[in-house]
């Protein structure tokens, strides 16, 4: 299913990518403007720790890390525990769409670095789920994909904090990195101006407005609207959770340590012992199949996805070659014979009728 899309000359970003700009060298404002970020280091990041280490109440952890199995949480947590030498409780917020191999991966290394491992189960993303695509592929744009995950965050936002506070626990570490801020095309999307400056919460209302006008079925069903606006204002009472326990979140990758893509990938396969899903190559994007699915779906109504993104960043950031950066993403690309039709029949959908519609309207990905 892969037919490459011309794209800028240095990156993997197609020429089609939202509020691209490609000078008459070929190369995009993304490549242009890139500057190395400025790690503040690892000793900057283990004085910071001191402090709500020591409002700590609890004997028996240093911190609390959000635990998803994917790759980027498993780099965290081996880096808290063998870089900062702390003790972390990992909290994982299963939604019910976790694959087999991923609960083995999580088990292995909470084993290898002997962690506490907290799973909490819900159904928000499961109740939603049907209902969500039902509606969405009565009209299959690009916009309105935000709502397929409804129901995933409000497992996972406040879980961490919620559980850090009841363990008397101040200090969280978080996995943000720098290469998903540039993932923002999906939040982008939706706003009735598309130009990058306008980020106002309004642009963002008024543009769901307009997807809601154009297919109300979105929010036909009351327990996922109520969903759908829990979530939109998830931040606002985790701010709260913070402010009012005194917890410290801090993101390693974001501020303090370079992210290295090798050094990563050492650790997960000869340290950590990770296993890969049958016939893949790549570590990066495999995890919730409510994630796959959506970038699926981003992939077949845009013509790229989260994959573009990140490799792109890579190759910027001297990471990775064009060459190698595009195996990847042609392996990631590959979703598997049969996997996107399993995933939408769990979900509870026929994933036969779905795929056919997506088939019909978008037929140069398929
Ligand atoms: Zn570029």
């Amino acid at each position: 299913m892969t037919s490459m899309k011309k794209t800028c000359k240095k990156c993997l970003l197609p020429t089609d990518y939202l509020n691209i700009e490609i000078d008459d060298k070929g190369i995009c404002q993304h490549c242009r403007n890139f500057s190395k970020t400025e790690f503040l280091g690892p000793e900057k990041l283990l004085e910071l720790v001191q402090e709500p280490l020591k409002r700590n109440q609890s004997k028996k952890y240093d911190c609390v890390v959000g635990y998803s199995g994917g790759r980027d949480s498993t780099y965290l947590l081996w880096y808290v525990v063998k870089k900062l030498k702390l003790r972390p409780l990992a909290v994982f917020s299963d939604d019910l769409f976790i694959p087999e191999i991923v609960y083995e991966n999580m088990e292995n290394t909470c084993r290898i670095l002997d962690v506490d491992l907290r799973t909490i189960k819900h159904d928000n993303l499961k109740k939603c789920l049907p209902h969500h695509l039902k509606a969405w592929i009565r009209r299959p744009v690009p916009e309105s994909l935000a709502v397929i995950n409804v129901g995933e965050r409000i497992g996972y936002e406040t879980l961490v904090e919620e559980t850090a506070v009841k363990e008397g626990v101040h200090l969280i570490f978080g996995g943000r990195t720098p290469i998903q801020e540039e993932e923002r095309y999906k939040s982008e999307l939706i706003k009735l101006s598309k130009s990058p400056g306008r980020q106002g919460k309004m642009d963002w209302i008024m543009g769901y407005g307009k997807q809601v006008l154009l297919n109300p079925a979105l929010v036909s069903n009351l327990f996922c609207l109520k969903l759908q606006y829990k979530e939109f204002t998830v931040n606002k009472w985790k701010q709260k959770l913070i402010e009012e326990n005194d917890l410290t979140i801090v993101y390693p990758f974001y501020d303090y340590v370079h992210w290295v893509e090798d050094e990563l990938e050492e650790i997960l396969f000869n340290e950590l012992n990770w296993k890969l899903p049958e016939g893949k190559i790549n570590s990066s994007r495999f995890g919730c199949e409510a994630d796959t699915l959506r970038q699926y779906l981003f992939y077949r109504t845009l013509g790229y996805n989260d994959t573009h993104v990140d490799l792109s960043y890579l190759i910027r950031d001297g990471q990775i070659s064009k060459e190698e950066a595009k195996d990847k993403l042609e392996d990631s690309l590959d979703f598997g014979e049969g996997y996107i039709e399993y995933i939408l029949n769990k979900a509870g959908v026929n994933g036969k009728q779905f795929i056919q519609v997506l088939d019909r309207k978008y037929p140069e990905t398929a």
